[in-house]
C-alpha cells in the first residue's frame, strides 16, 4: 500500500479545524448551525403561533370525554408511537378523562377529541415562555372523520388525520414549500403521507426534518435576525374540511 506524504499533514490540518468547533447536538440532516432553524424544505415550525422547539421531557394524552377515548384511543396509540420514533420523545397515552381548565393545556398534555360540534379537524399550539411546545387541544370533526374519497378508505383518512393534528400539537406548522414522492404528511391543501393503511399514520422524510429541526432547536439560540412577534398562546390551526 502506498502512502502519500502530504496526507498525514492534510489530516492534521483537518482535525486542528475540528476540534475548535464546540461540540454541539446536530440535526441527522442539513448543516449544522448555532442558532434555531424553523423551516425548510417540506417542513416549517409553528414559530407565528410562538412555537421554536420541542423539549425532551414527555408527553401525556388524554381524552375530552368517553366517547372520544373510544374513538380515538388506538389513533393515539399510533401516532404516539411515531411521534417517539421521530423525535425520541415519550408520549404516553392514558385513559384519563380531561376537558382542562382553561383554553390553553400546560405541562405537554393533549386533550384529544372527537366532536359534531367542529366543522373542521384543528389542534392548538400551547408554548412556554421560551417557545417550547406545552399543551394542544386536539380536535377532530365527526363531519369530516369519514373520507374515503380522500384516501381510499375512512380507515387510512383517519390515521393520516390523528398524525397530522398531533404533529400540529407538537409544534409543526404546514410547510410553504415541498416535493412529492411523498409529500409530507404536515402538508396543509391537501395532505401528502403514505396511501396505504400500514403506513398511514407515519410521517415522510420531510416531515422528519422538521421533527429534527424542531428537538435540535432546544438546545440552541434563536436566531440574532429573529423578529418572532409574542403571539396569543393557543392559536389554533384549522385544517380545511376535506
Ligand atoms: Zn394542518
Amino acid at each position: 500500500m502506498k502512502i502519500r506524504i502530504g496526507i498525514p499533514v492534510a489530516v492534521g490540518v483537518a482535525l486542528g479545524l475540528i476540534v475548535s468547533i464546540p461540540d454541539r447536538a446536530e440535526p441527522a440532516s442539513g448543516p449544522a448551525t448555532l442558532f434555531q432553524v424553523y423551516e425548510g424544505t417540506g417542513w416549517k415550525i409553528a414559530t407565528g403561533n410562538g412555537i421554536k422547539y420541542l423539549a425532551s421531557s414527555s408527553w401525556t394524552i388524554v381524552f375530552y370525554d368517553t366517547a372520544s377515548r373510544t374513538a380515538l384511543t388506538d389513533h393515539a396509540k399510533r401516532t404516539a408511537y411515531e411521534l417517539k420514533r421521530q423525535t425520541g420523545v415519550n408520549f404516553y397515552v392514558t385513559t384519563n378523562i380531561n376537558k382542562g381548565s382553561t383554553t390553553c393545556p400546560t405541562g405537554r398534555v393533549i386533550i384529544m377529541r372527537l366532536t359534531s360540534t367542529a366543522a373542521r379537524s384543528s389542534a392548538s399550539q400551547c408554548h412556554t415562555t421560551t417557545g417550547a411546545a406545552d399543551g394542544s387541544r386536539a380536535t377532530f370533526a365527526l363531519a369530516n372523520w369519514q373520507n374515503a374519497k380522500l384516501s381510499n378508505s375512512n380507515a387510512i383518512y383517519r390515521r393520516k388525520v390523528v398524525s397530522h393534528e398531533l404533529g400540529h400539537s407538537v409544534g409543526l406548522s404546514h410547510p410553504s414549500t415541498s416535493t412529492a414522492t411523498p409529500s409530507p404528511l404536515m402538508r396543509g391543501e391537501v395532505w401528502g403521507g403514505y396511501k396505504s393503511l400500514t403506513y398511514a399514520a407515519q410521517y415522510t422524510p420531510q416531515d422528519t426534518d422538521g421533527f429534527k429541526n424542531l428537538r435540535a432547536n432546544a438546545s440552541k439560540l434563536p436566531p440574532p435576525t429573529a423578529s418572532l412577534t409574542t403571539t396569543v398562546n393557543g392559536a389554533q390551526i384549522h385544517d380545511p374540511r376535506r
